[in-house]
């Protein structure tokens, strides 16, 4: 039996235009604490189901046609992105998008004006290379230093639930272990994670439970050492030989 959910998705369908259906009937818990992964291959919907649950689907010509998204029984539906952050659902931005020409100290100050001190300590204390470079320009980090802002920059605004869309994509296989590491650590300080990942041996290894969306709707689902152990499973949707 898995813990109450902090963060549900129920029976949600969202469309681009009339044309694209992107997700049917999806439905997805995150409980509070848990490390829950999405995986799926490109185009199944992963990034649409980010967008639902931030509120920036309709800056990207999206709409929920039906079903709902709740924290803590609160619907989010109808709140502006801004209000989500407020609330502590928070997306970490892909790692390219930090601003390049602010420094590390300022591009973490975007992500919380008002944090106190010992919030910038805590992003400091994970990723001990953003204080050594906190004076340097984004754009002189590596692919996976700027990767590490962008979790910075969203634990910033302390979330409850911290939303990663391919935190490890593009990156060297040791800078991706890190980042997985540090992902373990930020939900071990209590902050649950909802993680959307191509990488599916990696993202089973950090997850307790998994979700694997096929063509928009959730083909398959169940605790993640449960998937990452069944030979159909890991053959047929996670390409892991
Ligand atoms: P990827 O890993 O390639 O990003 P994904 O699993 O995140 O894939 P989505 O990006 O959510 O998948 O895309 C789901 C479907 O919605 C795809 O068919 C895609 O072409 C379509 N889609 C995504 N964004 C838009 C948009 N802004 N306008 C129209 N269609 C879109």
């Amino acid at each position: 039996v898995r813990a109450q959910a902090a963060l549900s998705v129920r029976d949600l369908t969202v469309s681009y235009g009339r044309a694209v259906r992107a997700l049917h009937e999806v439905s997805l818990d995150v409980p509070q604490g848990e490390i829950v992964t999405v995986l799926g291959a490109n185009g199944a919907g992963k990034t649409t189901l980010m967008r639902a649950i931030s509120g920036t689907l309709r800056f990207h010509g999206g709409v929920v046609s039906s079903g709902k998204v709740t924290y803590s029984g609160v619907s989010l539906n109808t709140s502006p992105a801004h209000r989500i952050v407020e609330t502590g659902i928070v997306q970490a931005p892909e790692g390219r998008r930090v601003f390049g020409r602010m420094t590390v100290e300022e591009n973490l100050k975007v992500g919380g004006f008002h944090a106190p001190e010992s919030t910038k300590k805590r992003v400091f204390d994970l990723f001990p290379v953003l204080a050594e470079r906190r004076k340097q320009r984004a754009s002189l980090l590596s692919g996976g230093e700027q990767q590490m802002l962008a979790m910075g920059r969203a634990l910033m605004a302390r979330p409850k639930v911290l939303l990663l869309d391919e935190p490890t994509l593009g990156l060297a296989p040791l800078m991706a272990q890190t980042i997985a590491r540090t992902v373990k650590e930020i939900n071990e300080q209590g902050t649950s994670v909802l993680l959307v990942e191509q990488n599916a041996a990696l993202a089973l290894r950090l997850a307790d439970y998994a979700y694997v969306l096929d063509v928009g709707q959730v083909a398959l689902r169940g605790p993640a050492a449960e998937l990452a152990a069944s030979d159909e499973v890991r053959q047929r949707y996670l390409g892991i030989v």
